[in-house]
């Protein structure tokens, strides 16, 4: 029999289930990816995130290609590519793991559909997370709406019935002959890539987004070298080094988990197995898989209420007197809102496509409670900017930071970016790596240059007061939240 099997957010060969579900089946294949047109459209070429999803698509192609697999990397419309890439290599099952998001799930749902009628057969499995959206219920059958007690119940089904990664997926027995390999990656050239610029890590990015050298690299075996090196340093300080931007303390897997290059369930496995083998590090590890647990509470509060891509998760925030401030969001976007913290952050994101997640809260509160502009246009800017940028994810984060989502931080907590910047880079040496020009100032002015003189040459006063926004946001979501009565 033969097969065909579409990668899109899986791309590796470990412990890929609709892949394995395959090679159970089927003993001639060919391994395909699709640039769809739409999703380029929302995707184009430049952004971190595309550039970061062909690297780890040549990276795959040439793994299969060792092995004498040809993988099709085809453009058009899935619906139609699919069914006739079927047809002429007379395959007759197509395997392709479940989209994570609600719009991928309606095209998955018209590519089944046309597969059908083309006389193949869809075998879809679920891989992105680790339990699906209607896995974890509450005892009555709801479903959760605050993280701490979706976490609690996660773990309840994990110790009933663990779910690790099964190990490398066992590869139908050959290709399907005819169909060598294309000679490049098809797509189609919509924007020009970015330039590779040389310099500080501060002056790299160039208009279209960062220098090549500055993304993280992508495929498997870089997924797996990044998990082993976190787990075996450091993991074991996670809990107390993960709030620090200043520090090298996360396992910058976010990419690798968006494309699935490395499996969450391989995560999980390896991770307790660390925590076996070193009881130091259990602590630690512990907090960083209640974090993956985060990614998989906010797809499940996604597959559940897909309004949240469009509309506030708590319906009177939608009433929430936005301002219209365009001046402030080039500010916030180009690192120049005069708070070094908010700026490092920004500048950060801009030069490498990621953000340390304490500065991701403290840039979105910035704009969503200090300027007051609406949460969305910041989901936007990550979105396009972000290598890790995920709808889920994402949504969750800027719904939280803007107090409008689940589980969200009261409205009345608003974060104060230069206290925020005392506290999670004591020395300034977070600050000091994104903004050169305040480089030479102590520690004790880096978060507020203004105070005790003026900032030095080049780097704004900042561009609203904190006390003022402050009383400003508050008396907003005060009048929206009574809008609910
Ligand atoms: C406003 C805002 C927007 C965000 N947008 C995204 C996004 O588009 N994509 C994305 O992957 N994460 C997003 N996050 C979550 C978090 O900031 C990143 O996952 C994290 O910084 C990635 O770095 P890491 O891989 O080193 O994380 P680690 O600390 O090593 O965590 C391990 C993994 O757990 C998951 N994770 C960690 N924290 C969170 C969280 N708060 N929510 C969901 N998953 C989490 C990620 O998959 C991460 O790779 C956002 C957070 C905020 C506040």
């Amino acid at each position: 029999m033969r097969g065909l099997h579409w990668f899109r957010n899986d791309l590796r060969l470990d412990d890929n289930r609709s892949l394995s579900a395959l090679a159970e089946r089927v003993d001639e294949w060919l391994p395909v990816f699709v640039f769809d047109p739409e999703l380029l459209g929302r995707s184009p070429r430049a952004l971190p995130r595309t550039r970061f999803l062909i690297d780890c698509l040549e990276r795959l192609r040439a793994d299969l290609e060792a092995q004498g697999i040809p993988m099709q990397i085809l453009s058009g419309q899935p619906e139609v590519v699919l069914p006739q890439l079927a047809r002429d290599a007379k395959a007759s099952l197509v395997s392709w793991n479940a989209a994570p998001t609600p719009l991928g799930e309606r095209r998955d749902a018209r590519v089944d559909a046309a597969l059908r009628r083309a006389g193949a057969e869809p075998l879809v499995l679920r891989d992105h997370t680790v339990f699906g959206p209607d896995e974890i219920r509450t005892r009555t059958g709801g479903r959760y709406v605050v993280y701490t007690p979706y976490r609690n119940a996660w773990w309840e089904a994990w110790e009933r019935g663990p779910r690790g990664a099964s190990g490398r997926s066992r590869l139908p027995a050959r290709a399907i002959a005819g169909f060598d390999r294309r000679p490049e990656i098809d797509l189609p050239r919509e924007g020009a890539s970015a330039p590779e610029a040389p310099g500080l890590p501060g002056a790299s990015a160039g208009p279209d987004g960062p220098a090549a050298a500055s993304l993280p690299r992508g495929g498997e075996k870089e997924a797996r070298l990044r998990l082993t090196t976190f787990l075996g340093e450091a993991a074991a300080d996670y809990a107390a080094l993960r709030d620090r931007p200043d520090r090298d303390g996360t396992s910058r897997l976010s990419p690798h988990l968006r494309f699935g290059t490395i499996s969450v369930r391989r995560c999980f496995s390896e991770a307790l197995s660390a925590a076996r083998a070193e009881p130091r590090a259990k602590a630690g590890i512990r907090k960083w898989l209640d974090e993956l647990v985060w990614r998989e509470f906010y797809h499940a509060v996604l597959a559940h209420s897909p309004h949240v891509l469009t509309r506030s998760f708590r319906p009177e925030y939608d009433a929430l007197a936005w301002r219209d401030d365009d001046a402030g969001f080039e500010a916030w976007k180009e690192g120049r809102t005069g708070y070094p913290f908010v700026d490092a952050g920004m500048r950060q994101l801009r030069a490498t496509g990621w953000m340390h997640n304490r500065a991701r809260m403290v840039v979105a509160s910035f704009l969503t409670k200090d300027l007051l502009i609406d949460w969305r246009r910041g989901e936007r800017h990550f979105f396009d900017a972000l290598v890790d940028g995920d709808p889920a994810s994402n949504n969750g984060g800027w719904q939280w930071s803007a107090s409008t989502g689940t589980d969200a931080q009261p409205y009345f907590r608003i974060f104060n970016p230069v206290s925020q910047g005392e506290r999670f880079d004591p020395e300034g040496g977070y600050v000091r790596r994104w903004i050169p020009e305040l480089g030479d100032l102590p520690a004790k002015r880096i978060h507020a240059p203004w105070i005790k003189g003026e900032p030095p040459r080049g780097y704004p006063l900042p561009i609203v007061d904190h006390d003022f926004a402050r009383k400003r946001a508050l008396d907003a979501y005060k009048a929206a939240s009574a809008s609910k009565a």
